[in-house]
């Protein structure tokens, strides 16, 4: 049982993404970011152009982005190189984007945000040097995102985030609550948080800090939209986060608890997160310890600890 779910693209779901995140906006001091730009970011422009830039941020430039967290999948994606560097700072034609980076470019806009993240298009692919300043730095990229759009369901960058229409079944059955007759509009159970973590972008390693460094996420399912920040969840479907789940079961919530002022807690979170970490699939086993560094430089700030090579 739930609300009815609206296509992705619509202008109701782009409402309730809203009304999600202004809520956050003013309820949740916690989940506020004031970070700096990224080294390079993609400004979107307005939503009639049929292209969009690379922008090199200027010393100082400040303005909120969001961050793109995608599967990137075995396709050949449009990567930022030597070669192309200057010509995307000039354009880079909408038609020349994956499916998920074209749906992320609508996002943006929606959300009264001109600037979006994305490590393909913002970090120069085939240089060594910068790559390794820039990876160094992804941990803050997602921890200072205004909003990280997930593209949960999606198994590479083809797949896309903003699905035209739900598969679901439409029972509507009449109920008598009292003296009170109405209807109610039953399904089968949509992804929520419980299974979030069957979805395919969320068997990636690098995945993990992106959401758990992210202030504020909106996951993007086969079910469903999932609302994420530092201080609440939310459903499209509105049924409540644990509402499906058996009670006494201790699952770990996903979520490091950096404000939850005992350090006993933040610690075992941290383990929880290493038992999910080395689950999940990493294209390039030497990319596990650098997968990990930007919430490890984010643990050492809180406990106040040392990290030495992912102990
Ligand atoms: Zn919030």
């Amino acid at each position: 049982m739930g609300r009815k779910l609206q296509p992705a693209n619509s202008p109701e779901a782009f409402a309730t993404l809203r009304k999600w995140l202004d809520a956050c906006k003013t309820n949740h001091p916690q989940c506020a970011t004031k970070g700096p730009l990224p080294t390079r970011v993609i400004n979107v422009g307005k939503a009639v152009q049929d292209f969009v830039r690379l922008e090199v941020v200027q010393p100082g430039q400040a303005a909120h982005y969001m961050a793109l967290s995608h599967c990137w999948g075995r396709i050949q994606l449009i990567r930022t190189l030597k070669a192309n560097y200057v010509e995307h700072q000039k354009g880079i034609p909408l038609a020349k984007l994956t499916r998920t980076f074209r749906d992320a470019v609508e996002i943006t806009p929606e959300m009264g945000i001109h600037y979006l993240w994305i490590g393909s298009l913002c970090i120069v692919q085939d240089s060594p040097d910068d790559w390794e300043k820039e990876a160094a730095k992804m941990g803050n990229v997602y921890r200072f995102s205004y909003l990280t759009i997930a593209a949960a369901y999606s198994e590479d960058s083809n797949g896309g985030i903003l699905r035209a229409k739900y598969n679901e079944s439409k029972s509507v059955m009449k109920c008598t609550v009292g003296n009170a007759v109405g209807s109610v509009y039953v399904t089968f159970r949509h992804s929520d948080f419980a299974s979030l973590h069957k979805q395919p972008l969320h068997t990636r390693a690098w995945v993990l800090q992106e959401r758990i460094l992210s202030p504020r996420t909106i996951h993007y399912t086969e079910g469903q939209m999932l609302w994420e920040c530092r201080r609440a969840r939310r459903c499209e479907t509105g049924v409540p986060e644990n509402a499906l789940t058996l009670p006494g079961v201790r699952i770990w919530d996903g979520r490091l608890q950096f404000d939850a002022g005992a350090l006993h807690k933040f610690w075992w979170n941290w383990y929880d997160m290493l038992h999910d970490f080395t689950a999940r699939s990493i294209t390039y086993g030497d990319d596990r310890l650098p997968a990990l560094s930007g919430i490890a430089h984010v643990m050492e700030g809180v406990t106040k600890g040392g990290y030495i090579g992912g102990i």
